[in-house]
């Protein structure tokens, strides 16, 4: 029992399987600064394809690929408008500001998402007072939101009203295969609602490096760019892109498991005296206040169980479910959850 561990802090704490490490050690490789290795492009050519846009561009990470979007969609001192609790914003190290130049109008959206008239109503009027407004971003699902997804039907409206406004649209989709899951829906439905999207592989998808930036032809010539001059160039990025192409061949459909356990959990928290508020689950994240008058004893016993999580805010704690927690662990997650009502 002493060496047994639960690691709910993040669906990023996976470990490559054997098969994907075997995938990994065959793949070809070629210097992809030099546009020459095989397993990047069939990579970048498999992701543009399910979402039906032109092109995609293989990044380490998902920041790299939402501050190329945003550097590649505006001018220095235009301004971006997005929820007050996105990645982007809150995450990535103020590189909106120090990396591109821009200005962030905050929308305080529903768990995280935004709907048209919010956006409408924060688009600046032509002045010189005013920065540019030039680009929306989105997040979804949404982390900070507790895994929330957004209503198709609601992006649809945002797309729209970008088109109409001449405002570029961009997705932070570091967890979109989660919402694609849980709303059954295709890549292919979201592909066409933005001008750019960006997907993580290193998430609920278990690959242990890298993010894709899909756009169009144009938009990722200008985003490798770009990717140089942040120091992104990667050489024999082929041996990563086979851990990515192995997973979205054999990670996505399971993605239901995670949101399975996340609902169990939720269930079983909504029924304990020390959880004060939970969020709505509906996907991989479950996110909930502590009773000021249990947070000691919560943090101690978990402690002592060895069950790791994190925590968005003093009483705000984060579980995470992801490829390797498994059955055995949720029963025994589950187990000293309720021991400690
Ligand atoms: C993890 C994450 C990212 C990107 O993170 P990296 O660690 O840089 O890959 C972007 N957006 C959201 C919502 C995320 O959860």
């Amino acid at each position: 029992m002493k060496n047994y561990k639960i690691d709910l802090r993040s669906d990023t704490m996976t470990i490559p399987t054997k098969d994907m490490l075997d995938c990994m050690i065959s793949a070809k490789v070629g210097d992809d600064v030099w546009e020459e290795d095989e397993t990047v492009k069939k990579l970048e050519k498999l992701i543009a394809k399910s979402f039906q846009h032109e092109s995609a561009l293989f990044c380490p990470s998902g920041t790299m690929t939402n501050q190329i979007a945003i550097r590649v969609h505006t001018k220095l001192g235009d301004e971006l408008i997005c929820d007050k609790l996105s990645h982007i914003y809150n995450y990535e190290a103020g590189g909106i500001s120090s990396n591109s130049g821009v200005s962030t109008k905050l929308i305080d959206g529903h768990y995280g998402r935004i709907d048209r008239d919010m956006i409408d109503s924060s688009i600046n009027v032509d002045d010189v007072h005013f920065p540019r407004t030039k680009l929306v971003c989105l997040e979804n699902t949404v982390n900070k939101g507790g895994g929330t997804c957004y209503d198709i039907e609601r992006i649809k409206e945002i797309s729209k009203l970008c088109k109409q406004k001449k405002l570029g649209l961009h997705l932070d989709g570091a967890r979109i295969f989660n919402a694609i899951v849980a709303k059954s829906h295709q890549p292919s439905d979201y592909g066409k609602l933005f001008d750019s999207i960006s997907v993580c592989l290193s998430k609920g998808l278990g690959a242990p490096i890298g993010s894709l930036l899909i756009g169009s032809h144009d938009f990722i010539n200008e985003s490798r760019r770009v990717r140089k001059s942040f120091g992104g160039g990667m050489r024999q990025a082929g041996y990563l892109a086979a851990a990515g192409i192995y997973a979205l061949s054999n990670n996505v459909k399971r993605l239901k498991k995670d949101h399975d356990k996340a609902q169990f959990i939720g269930e079983c928290l909504s029924n304990l005296k020390y959880v004060k508020n939970i969020r709505p689950v509906e996907t991989n994240i479950v996110l909930f206040d502590l009773e000021d008058s249990h947070l000691e004893k919560f943090k101690r016993i978990m402690f002592e169980k060895n069950i790791q999580y994190s925590f968005m805010a003093k009483n705000s704690v984060r579980f995470v479910t992801h490829l390797n927690f498994s059955e055995s662990d949720l029963e025994k997650l589950i187990k000293v959850l309720k021991s400690l009502n």
